[in-house]
């Protein structure tokens, strides 16, 4: 949520620039580049600086980050030539940095004589795109690709929580999906793709106690949703289940869930404190985030 400000290189910047040309606007004063998306605004300063705004701001400043990082100290992971015409399965997370609501796994297996189809829907970045298109998307690919979630529900992420990480969590949940999809498939996909949320090493470590470890083919990449429209696609897939999942927890508490983790959330979890007590926050929130002691403190200046 809210801010972040990064420093890049100038072959960065450019990289940067040119990625997210579509949605240029006009830049601020000793500002060399601007962006607006629903999520996130993004601007390029001339000291070289870059500031990311919004809700998606963590997330989009992360995957830069990520790669000034990985071009100096990592080496690079490459995809084989061709891989977007692929016949791939693709899986990401969301609701990882949202205090209220669930984490959800989407893995999404697009065929490569699905995939042009799969773009005419629409499918790209979800960052990229609005609630409504995610929504409006995501029906469109329910009837068109087969595909498997895999829901950590506020109750069982918080049991989980109380003996493991979220990223070994967010591990379970991405080979929970994959394995119930690939035997759903009547057809073996010619490779996995999960939008990377740990080292290799570190997953499959996290699975070390699992039954069922999907393990065959199987490539991480950052940014994977610009790198296969699976990806995209099981990512619309997610955020659209997790904005269903909000809208029902939001009817039945009267009162409508923010998403991420700012200072909103905070009210919000102190109103609801004040309404049907903490024990509450177990069944609508993650409760291990900071915004559990933030609102019981903002609960202590109401009383
Ligand atoms: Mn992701």
């Amino acid at each position: 949520m809210g801010n972040q400000v990064i420093k890049l290189s100038t072959a960065a910047q450019e990289q940067l620039i040119q990625s997210y040309r579509a949605h240029a606007v006009n830049p601020p004063p000793h500002a060399r580049f601007s962006a607006k998306m629903p999520h996130c605004v993004i601007t390029v300063y001339n000291s070289g600086k870059v500031m990311f705004q919004g809700r998606a701001a963590n997330e989009e400043a992360a995957k830069w980050g990520d790669s000034i990082k990985k071009e100096t100290s990592v080496p690079k992971h490459t995809l084989p030539a061709g891989f977007s015409d692929w016949s791939v399965i693709g899986s990401d997370e969301v609701g990882k940095g949202d205090y209220f609501g669930p984490l959800v796994v989407a893995a999404a297996y697009v065929p490569k004589e699905k995939i042009a189809l799969v773009k005419e829907l629409g499918v790209k970045d979800s960052k990229l795109l609005t609630d409504k298109d995610i929504l409006r998307i995501a029906k469109d690919l329910h009837v068109t690709i087969p595909y498997q979630k895999a829901t950590l529900h506020n109750p069982t992420y918080n049991k989980m929580q109380r003996t493991m990480t979220q990223g070994k969590m967010t591990a379970i949940a991405h080979n929970a999906a994959l394995s119930a999809l690939l035997k759903k498939l009547d057809e073996t996909p010619e490779a996995i793709l999960i939008d990377q949320f740990a080292e290799k090493a570190v997953y499959y470590r996290h699975l070390s106690s699992e039954t069922d470890i999907v393990k065959d083919d199987v490539y991480f990449s950052t940014k994977a949703e610009g790198l296969h429209v699976a990806v995209a696609a099981a990512s619309i897939l997610a955020r659209a289940f997790f904005l269903k999942e909000m809208d029902k927890l939001s009817a039945t508490l009267g009162a409508t869930l923010p998403k991420g983790a700012g200072a909103k959330v905070d009210q919000v979890a102190a109103t609801l404190i004040l309404r049907y007590g903490q024990e509450r926050l177990n069944d609508i929130a993650k409760v291990h985030f900071a915004n559990t002691k933030k609102a019981m403190r903002l609960c202590e200046q109401k009383r």
